[in-house]
């Protein structure tokens, strides 16, 4: 059942978005080669804690660490690990933060100082097919249009759309329902109404859809081993309309980034 939230109820899921947002702006600065993803998961769970929170994700399914931390091939779920990033890599981070009862749920792929421009281009159309998403994301559409709006906008540059995982409803759970795939028909699935609280979820492959999962229980590949990327927001949709909870701004601070691309969907 889809649990609708009041107003009060989304600004309180906003400051634990924030949370998750100001985490990925601290790794932000952090994220080199040399540095060990155990390293960076440390620095996450001390800062989420020093909010007042709980990293989402600790003892979440057994999961045992504060983030998912998902390098070039791996397209989420992957475990942090006390191998050094290298240049060139790529490594998806996603990460959950409870405060006041609510969840934050946010990702953002890095690049590792200098990446290839085919990887930086998987990045971009990555990050931009979770907009063309998120614009669909208003009261009397339905779930089919944001999966076909993420699906268009990636296949139509020759990108492989996972299937088998997706977003989804977010809020005193950190999955709730809807289910929001990243594929789908225009018109069909649940409806959307005010109240509705969901985080977005692209995973996007340079070459196949198909997935393997390593025995580990956890951690997703690519079936062709080429690289994966992962953006993810929690929106909300207020007076009819998608509103973002979480932002990337914190990142875009750190690395010297300016972008205009959440400006549509931010709160008046
Ligand atoms: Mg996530
Ligand atoms: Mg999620």
């Amino acid at each position: 059942m889809i649990q609708i939230k009041t107003l009060e109820e989304i600004e309180i899921m906003r400051e634990s978005a924030l949370i998750v947002s100001k985490t990925l702006g601290i790794l932000a600065k952090e994220v080199k080669p040399g540095v060990t993803t155990l390293q960076l998961d440390k620095m996450a769970e001390e800062y989420i804690r020093s909010e007042g929170a709980i990293p989402g994700f600790l003892g979440l399914y057994d999961f045992p660490n504060t983030l998912c931390m998902s390098p070039n091939a791996q397209v989420v779920h992957g475990f942090p690990t006390d191998v050094p990033l290298v240049e060139g890599d790529i490594i998806s981070i996603d990460c959950g933060a409870l405060k006041n009862g609510f969840y934050g749920d946010h990702a953002y792929t890095f690049e590792v100082g200098e990446v290839a421009p085919e990887t930086k281009k998987l990045l971009e159309v990555t990050k931009q097919s979770l907009y063309e998403g998120i614009k669909e994301l208003k009261a009397g559409n339905r779930v089919g249009d944001v999966g076909f709006a993420i699906q268009n906008y990636a296949e139509k540059h020759g990108y492989g759309v996972v299937r088998e995982l997706v977003g989804h409803g977010l809020g005193r759970k950190m999955h709730e329902d809807p289910e929001m795939p990243n594929y789908g028909k225009r018109g069909r699935g649940k409806k959307f109404v005010n109240g509705m609280v969901v985080a977005i979820e692209p995973m996007i492959n340079m070459g196949t859809h198909q997935i393997n999962q390593l025995k580990d229980g956890w951690t997703i590949l690519t079936r062709d081993g080429k690289p994966s990327a992962h953006f993810e927001h929690d929106v909300a949709i207020v007076n009819g309309k998608p509103e973002l909870l979480s932002t990337f701004q914190y990142i875009y601070d750190a690395l010297g980034i300016v972008s205009d691309e959440e400006d549509a969907f931010r709160a008046n």
